[in-house]
């Protein structure tokens, strides 16, 4: 077979001499190599040592009838092409010629033209042909690389440094790696296709993965990242996302295991270390406070007023010191767990009228408006820890009192929603755009605008109020609009206990 390089052979059957010669002629013109027998039985013996990419075949050669030569090249050497110089014969003789697996057939070999076009059409498919083959080899190596790359994916998969579990639409485990089976102590005769129970002691993340697996959560904003420890001193922090095949239908799950112990660690100690220094801080600065403000007051009328208002300024600055420092207290106190750990029976109602003598004439000192919308039933009680209670409540008044300009107007809404206690605080004041809502829960986050920028804060209130109520097992969540207030709810679950 022709590499597709060489010149092409060509070998002239025909038993007329002056065809032989002619066409001879032609084909040596276009540059390629030519043989020549007078009749099919010479011309099988040449094709039986050279290779012949195109055999130009008289078909009334003598010696042997022109069709059984056609028959037994095309059988015996079917990458050469045969093409039948008809001459004198029959049309029907060319159809059966074809029929008989002719490549092509010239009616009148002498005409110069139809042999150079049937020629270089044969050399064409001969190069197509050619290419084909060369190509095919190649795809050899591509299966192979398919493999070599599955088998690269599964060494990555096993050596992936953080656990990795895959789940189908039912929940089973249909792929885990080493680590997966190290961090959850998995047994090695655990096989796959179990549900994912049987490899993970979570409830909680159980419920979370099969939700997953079974495409109920499409939204991946809606997909916590879950944080739990599978064992002493071991934290893990598990991500989850679906499979979504080709039908956008959900195939499974893939959930990931990020070790987080170090990070707890640090953590830890940052807490510590923030509530030793807080603590170590905050008694010589109530004691700076006191002695600021009895200076103060001696002051009155006696020292010129630049320095009065000096002294003022630092007392105000101590304040704020003060404040903040109380909040990095009790931040650090929810962190380490210290809060809610002997919840009483509270009255909730009571609680908040409390909190709303307590606050009024901190509202009234700007006008505004400060009530309580109590609902028509009276609410259950609720087993909580009433100081952890005060302390959400207080800090979201106290921050709509802030936020909301002169003569504003403060709603604090109880409600119970199926068997939990809704409280809404609601305000007509500054409001803040979408992008804040989430952020102003993280520590030392505060949203400066032309309203707020005088307005004196730590930016922790928010997170100890989110702190807290994750303590309790609620949420809290703020929807807000720039010029048109705020509304801040919270969701406390009950063991509640009904009204005395
Ligand atoms: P602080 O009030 O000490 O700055 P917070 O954590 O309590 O810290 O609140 C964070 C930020 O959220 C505030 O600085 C303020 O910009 C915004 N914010 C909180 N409550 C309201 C509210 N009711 N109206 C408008 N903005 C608020």
């Amino acid at each position: 077979m022709n590499r597709g390089t060489d010149p092409l052979t060509v070998l002239i059957i025909d038993d007329e001499e002056g065809i032989r010669r002619s066409s001879k002629r032609i084909i040596d013109d276009m540059g390629c190599r030519t043989l020549i027998a007078e009749n099919g039985s010479t011309g099988l013996g040449i094709l039986q040592t050279e290779s012949v990419d195109i055999v130009l075949l008289g078909i009334a050669s003598a010696n042997m009838d022109g069709m059984e030569a056609l028959s037994r090249i095309v059988e015996s050497y079917p990458d050469t092409l045969v093409i039948v110089l008809c001459g004198s014969a029959t049309i029907e003789t060319a159809i059966e010629a074809m029929k008989n697996g002719a490549y092509d057939v010239i009616p009148e070999p002498d005409q110069l033209d139809q042999l150079q076009i049937a020629v270089n059409r044969a050399r064409e498919k001969i190069l197509l042909t050619h290419e084909a083959r060369r190509q095919k080899p190649t795809k050899l190596p591509t299966l192979a690389d398919l493999g070599t790359e599955q088998s690269r994916i599964h060494t990555i998969v096993d050596t992936l440094p953080i656990g990795l579990l895959v789940t189908d639409a039912q929940g089973r485990v249909v792929l885990t790696n080493p680590m997966f089976r190290r961090q959850m102590q998995v047994p090695e005769t655990l096989d796959l296709g179990q549900p994912v129970h049987r490899y993970i002691q979570d409830d909680g993340l159980c419920r979370l993965i099969l939700d997953i697996s079974q495409g109920c959560r499409a939204e991946l904003d809606d997909i916590p990242d879950y944080e739990f420890s599978p064992g002493s001193d071991t934290f893990l922090m598990a991500h989850g996302r679906p499979v979504i095949g080709d039908d956008q239908e959900c195939q499974g799950a893939v959930v990931t295991f990020e070790d987080i112990s170090a990070l707890k660690v640090i953590d830890r100690l940052k807490s510590e270390f923030i509530a030793n220094v807080s603590h170590e801080l905050r008694s010589p600065l109530s004691t700076i406070h006191e002695q600021l403000a009895a200076v103060l007051s001696n002051m009155v009328g006696q020292a010129p007023s630049n320095e009065e208002h000096l002294i003022s300024r630092a007392k105000e600055k101590t304040q704020g010191l003060i404040s903040l420092i109380g909040d990095l207290l009790d931040l650090s106190r929810i962190e380490s767990g210290a809060v809610c750990e002997e919840p009483k029976q509270v009255s909730l109602e009571e609680l908040m009228a409390n909190i709303i003598d307590f606050l009024g004439p901190q509202a009234a000192a700007k006008g505004q408006s400060l009530t309580l919308l109590r609902p028509s039933q009276p609410l259950p009680a609720i087993k909580a820890d009433p100081l952890a209670l005060e302390s959400i409540f207080g800090n979201l008044i106290t921050n709509a009192i802030a936020y909301t300009h002169v003569k504003g107007s403060i709603e604090v809404r109880m409600s119970r929603a199926g068997s939990h206690l809704q409280v809404q605080v609601v305000d007509n004041g500054f409001g803040m755009e979408r992008r804040h809502l989430e952020r102003i829960f993280d520590g030392f986050y505060r949203v400066k605008t032309e309203k707020t920028r005088y307005i004196t804060g730590t930016g922790l209130g928010l997170p100890i109020v989110r702190g807290l109520v994750d303590t309790m097992g609620g949420t809290v969540h703020a929807e807000s609009a720039p010029g048109e207030g705020s509304t801040f709810t919270v969701l406390l679950p009950g063991d509640l206990v009904p009204p005395g």
